[in-house]
C-alpha cells in the first residue's frame, strides 16, 4: 500500500486558488503586453508543465508554444550548478517573440543557459516568465519580467515542481517534512 503523500507535506505554502487568482493576473498583463505581437512559449520541463497548460488556456489569442529539456538538480535539493541540455526545442522561433516559462528562478543558471541557448536561433526577443520568483543573490544576472509570487529561499514542491520527481502532480505549492 502508499501512503497519502499530503502526509509527506509540512505546510501548504501556496493554495490552488491563490495560484489560480495569480495565473489569471498573468495573463492579463502578458495578453495585454503582446497585443499585436506574434507569441511563441517556450515551456522549460519537466517543472513549468502544469504552470504552462493553466497559463495558456487563459488566452484567447492566437499563440505557439513548445518545450525544451534541461537538467541541473541530480535529483536532490541541492543544484549542481552544472546546466545540461536535454532535449532541443522543435519549432522555429527565427523573427519571433518568445516567452520563456519556467516553474522557478532560483540562483538564474537554467534561465540564463536556456536564453543563452535560444539567443541562437536569433528570436526577435527573449522575455522570461516564472510562477515563484526565489529572493537570493543570483549566481547569474537573469531576471524575470513577469512573476507570480516572490518567497524567501526555501525548497517547495508541488504544481509541477519535484522531489525526486515526485510530488509534481499536488495541484498547491508545499514545503516537504524533513
Ligand atoms: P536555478 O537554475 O535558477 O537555480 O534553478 C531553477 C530550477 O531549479 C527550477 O526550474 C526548478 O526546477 C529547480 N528549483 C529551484 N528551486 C526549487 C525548489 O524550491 N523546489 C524544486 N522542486 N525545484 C527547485
Ligand atoms: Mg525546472
Amino acid at each position: 500500500m502508499y501512503n497519502d503523500v499530503e502526509k509527506d507535506i509540512e505546510s501548504v505554502l501556496l493554495t490552488q486558488e491563490q495560484i489560480r487568482q495569480k495565473v489569471s493576473e498573468m495573463v492579463r498583463r502578458i495578453d495585454s503586453d503582446y497585443r499585436g505581437k506574434e507569441l511563441v512559449m517556450i515551456a522549460v520541463l519537466k517543472g513549468s508543465v502544469l504552470f504552462l497548460a493553466d497559463l495558456v488556456r487563459g488566452f484567447k489569442r492566437p499563440l505557439e508554444f513548445d518545450f525544451i529539456g534541461v537538467s541541473s538538480y541530480e535529483g536532490g535539493k541541492v543544484s549542481t550548478g552544472v546546466v545540461r541540455l536535454d532535449k532541443e526545442i522543435a519549432i522555429d522561433i527565427k523573427g519571433k517573440n518568445v516567452l520563456v516559462v519556467d516553474d522557478i528562478l532560483d540562483t538564474g543558471r537554467t534561465l540564463g543557459f536556456v536564453k543563452h541557448y535560444l539567443q541562437k536561433f536569433e528570436p526577435n526577443e527573449i522575455k522570461i516568465c516564472v510562477l515563484v520568483n526565489k529572493e537570493i543573490k543570483r549566481a547569474i544576472d537573469v531576471e524575470a519580467d513577469y512573476w507570480g509570487f516572490k518567497i524567501p529561499n526555501v525548497f517547495i514542491v508541488g504544481y509541477g515542481m519535484d522531489f525526486e520527481n515526485h510530488y509534481r502532480h499536488l495541484p498547491y505549492i508545499g514545503i516537504l517534512k524533513r
